[in-house]
């Protein structure tokens, strides 16, 4: 199968559901069919990125014949927010945009502007964060903090250049990453978390490096383990290193101590250095899921709603906003689809046949749906 046909093929994915929902009473929280409720929303607005991660955008496929989306086909900021002000009263507390590399849409501060605007029905803001690949945040921190950002996250997968070049498959130098960090840190979009996707034999060698220097610098670093997120980067078990390793690794260096506030909603866990230089986490989407705590919508750059990093398959929300819907016929369109939620990919990775591919479908993009 021509790779380009794949990418069209999963962003025609059929319409919304047509159930339609009981709207939950005021104060009651929205739950899927796992008793889950709605709680962050995850935007991505744009499949385009400055970098070629190789296990999220392989050149090779994403090359000068891949089609990214036409601009007319993502949502405006306007439809965006209108979106977002919908998945706020229906019970997200967070929300974090993401792409692709969001910082290259064109005056994302202005969206960040309007998201900031926004009020939960208790009145309060909610928490308004971005992922990014760092590039273009030297310049842009003061923007998007004064626009109502309030936190930044930072992918960094190695602090020695050439393995940084490897893994971005990029000649951006990473100095200027750590420039961004530091801009981030001075605008107040704290703590800077920095997100390092471990692969094994890759870039493991930079997990003790990473932790030397970000200790003690108030930014807290994350080990994340590689997934098996869409179809194309070859993901393979054994390239995975496992959080307990990396724990291991970093407690051979330094005397680490468990750090204990997991809830709904928490992925990472936390560990703190014994000596009191700050804290490190692990991320372990392979080796312990947290489907069960899963809260996260996604919606991706043309307006479709995606409840699963491994979903084959999204709602058409633009179709909605697009048909002139209004804030209650998007609310119960959310309800609907919320309420028969019962994504758990991740509890049965290793089940034969867990795999979409099994059936010949496809997963989404990384690089599309933002993680
Ligand atoms: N471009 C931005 C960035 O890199 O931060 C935002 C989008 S990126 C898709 C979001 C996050 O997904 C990054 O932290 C990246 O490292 C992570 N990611 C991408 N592919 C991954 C994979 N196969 N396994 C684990 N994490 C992955
Ligand atoms: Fe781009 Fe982020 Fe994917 Fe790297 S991880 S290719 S920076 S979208
Ligand atoms: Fe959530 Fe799906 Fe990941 Fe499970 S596999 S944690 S349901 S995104």
């Amino acid at each position: 199968m021509s790779k380009v046909i794949f990418f069209t093929d999963q962003r025609k994915a059929p319409g919304l559901s047509p159930a339609l929902a009981r709207l939950p009473l005021p104060g009651e929280p929205l739950l899927d069919t796992r008793e889950r409720p709605l709680r962050d929303l995850r935007i991505s607005v744009t499949d385009r990125c400055n970098f070629r991660c190789t296990y999220c955008m392989p050149r090779d496929v994403f090359d000068k014949h891949h089609e990214f989306l036409p601009h007319r086909d993502l949502l405006t900021f306007e439809e965006i927010a209108a979106a977002a002000r919908v998945f706020v009263a229906m019970g997200v507390r967070k929300i974090r945009l993401t792409g692709g590399e969001p910082l290259l849409r064109r005056n994302i501060e202005t969206l960040v502007a309007l998201l900031a605007e926004l009020r939960t029905p208790e009145g309060d803001k909610p928490e308004l964060t971005l992922t990014t690949n760092g590039s273009l945040l030297a310049r842009k921190a003061q923007a998007l903090k004064d626009a109502g950002l309030d936190r930044v996250t930072v992918s960094m997968d190695a602090l020695d250049a050439d393995v940084f070049a490897r893994m971005s498959d990029s000649d951006f130098p990473v100095t200027q990453v750590l420039e961004g960090i530091e801009a981030a840190a001075a605008a107040g979009l704290t703590p800077v978390k920095i997100n390092m996707v471990v692969r094994k034999g890759v870039n493991d060698d930079q997990i003790v490096p990473m932790a030397r220097h970000f200790r003690g610098s108030g930014h807290i670093l994350r080990f994340i383990e590689y997934m098996d997120v869409g179809s194309t980067n070859g993901w393979n078990m054994a390239e995975v290193v496992p959080s307990a390793d990396v724990v291991a690794r970093l407690a051979q260096v330094w005397p680490l101590r468990a750090l204990h506030d997991e809830g709904m909603g928490r992925v990472a866990e936390r560990w703190a250095y014994a000596d009191g230089a700050g804290e490190v986490g692990v991320i372990s989407s392979v080796t312990h899921a947290f489907c069960g705590g899963c809260t996260r919508a996604r919606l991706s750059p043309e307006g479709r709603l995606f409840l699963c990093l491994f979903a084959t398959q999204g709602h058409d929300l633009r179709a909605l906003i697009r048909g002139g819907a209004d804030e209650t016929r998007l609310a119960q369109a959310l309800a609907g689809i919320w309420q028969a939620r019962g994504d758990n990919y991740s509890e049965h990775r290793a089940d034969a046949g867990a795999d979409p591919r099994a059936t010949g479908e496809h997963k989404i993009e990384m690089s599309y749906i933002g993680g």
